[in-house]
């Protein structure tokens, strides 16, 4: 048993934000009140600090099976558990691709032996992600995928994206897409305009994702079936999914915490900023904001993606796309949207739990009987993050050395305390 006592229960499920004490016994929650008292738990005094339901990330890479040097399973949760996370859904391009269940099921045991917090797997949409044949998905569904992306590309054609969702539809899977038009992305290394041109790197146009994203919210009005845009990252596509929203499609979308902080003119010719979709123009990133306050954004979701550092120390065109994410993200949320007044801190929660949750057909709150889950973290805690004392294999973050107001403080998972600073 785990008293949570004296601390700021904040659940945007149940509209909660209220001095309360939360008992965990086993998987559970028992009981949230006022001056809780069980005398044989354990306590975890929570005096100034946000109790809130467990974050759910719906984005990450994990880099197991195939790619150990930069990540495992064990590693990778290890770095979310630091960052708040309770749960981290993982993108199938792993070597080799989870697009069959016995894939699936060496993910689900692996993390069983090694994770800190719960893994839940996504299953690749085509074999191989190759975009040609449909995946396993019945079976991996079986084995234990939550949804479906051939994330690192986009779900190739339009007519095997219908094939996907007409499936997934069946099946109640949300199909993820990492949204890009492969003839204008072209070899593009950053978003193109006047610091592409400035840097001398090849560029990507903002419309090689916001094509894409149009792409996949017609066929989704064509089959009926629930899309989910990935790494969302212009205004463009962001007025896709909120026409979607208004004609009753069922659209979501994510944005990575890199996307709402950073934008192409703070890239440096340094692969550290380098990520795939790339930094975007001050107006995207404004837009993003507002859609993350008003609703029309779902879930903020980090895209963790670890390379070890041989790998990523080399010329900027040569290195692979992405940066590490879970150490950051709640901190990066903290002093770019909340603490600045860009939205309240209940929807920030809402975007790390119930937003999240709701992709994935989840409930996610503090109340008697749910999942003994809990994210504590403080508004305040401040800190300079220290990419070297990372739990992840992989280093390759731009935020080395960044100071931030506020920290997750503890992570639960199915009542037991897995981080603690
Ligand atoms: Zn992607
Ligand atoms: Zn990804």
């Amino acid at each position: 048993m785990l008293l949570i006592k004296n601390g700021r229960v904040l659940d945007p499920a149940t509209k909660t934000d209220a001095a309360l004490d939360v008992l965990l016994e086993g998987n559970r929650i028992s009981r949230v009140g006022a001056n809780l008292s069980a005398p044989d738990a354990e306590v975890f005094d929570a005096t100034g600090l946000i109790v809130a339901p467990g974050f759910i990330d719906l984005h990450c890479h994990l880099r197991e099976p195939g790619q150990e040097l930069s990540e495992t399973i064990e590693t990778g949760t290890r770095s979310a558990a630091r960052g708040g996370f309770t749960a981290v859904c993982c993108m199938p391009n792993t070597v080799p691709v989870n697009d069959n269940a016995s894939v699936t099921r060496g993910i689900v045991e692996r993390a069983d032996a090694k994770a800190s917090v719960r893994v839940w797997p996504i299953g690749a949409a085509s074999i191989g992600s190759k975009g040609e044949a449909l995946a396993e998905i019945a079976a991996m569904k079986s084995a234990g995928i939550v949804a479906v992306s051939d994330d690192g590309k986009p779900v190739a054609t339009a007519r095997l994206m219908r094939q996907v969702m007409d499936y997934c539809n069946s099946l109640g899977l949300p199909v993820i897409d990492h949204c890009e038009d492969p003839s204008l992305f072209a070899g593009g290394v950053m978003r193109e305009g006047r610091q592409s041109v400035k840097l001398g790197l090849k560029g990507i146009p903002a419309q090689s994702e916001s094509i894409c994203v149009g792409r996949d919210v017609e066929v989704a009005g064509l089959t009926g079936a629930q899309l989910h845009i990935a790494h969302m990252s212009s205004r463009t596509s962001l007025e896709y999914v909120r026409s979607a929203k208004r004609q009753g499609l069922r659209v979501t979308c994510e944005v990575t915490p890199h996307h709402f902080t950073l934008i192409d003119e703070d890239v440096r010719y340094d692969s550290h900023y380098k990520m795939n979709p790339p930094l975007a123009s001050r107006e995207d990133r404004e837009a993003l904001i507002e859609g993350l306050a008003d609703g029309s954004i779902d879930a903020i979701a980090t895209d963790h993606a670890p390379h070890h550092p041989a790998s990523k120390d080399v010329e900027f065109d040569r290195a692979p796309f992405g940066i590490t994410g879970f150490e950051t993200a709640l901190a990066l949320g903290l002093s770019e949207l909340v603490h600045p007044g860009r939205m309240p801190l209940a929807r920030l929660v809402e975007l790390f739990t119930t937003g999240p949750a709701s992709v994935l057909g989840m409930e996610r709150k503090i109340a008697e009987g749910q999942t003994a889950d809990v994210t504590i973290f403080s508004t305040d805690h401040s800190w300079t993050f220290r990419a070297a004392d990372s739990p992840s294999k992989s280093r390759n973050t731009p935020f080395d050395g960044r100071t931030f107001r506020g920290a997750p403080m503890a992570t639960i998972v199915a009542g037991r305390i897995v981080y603690k600073l």
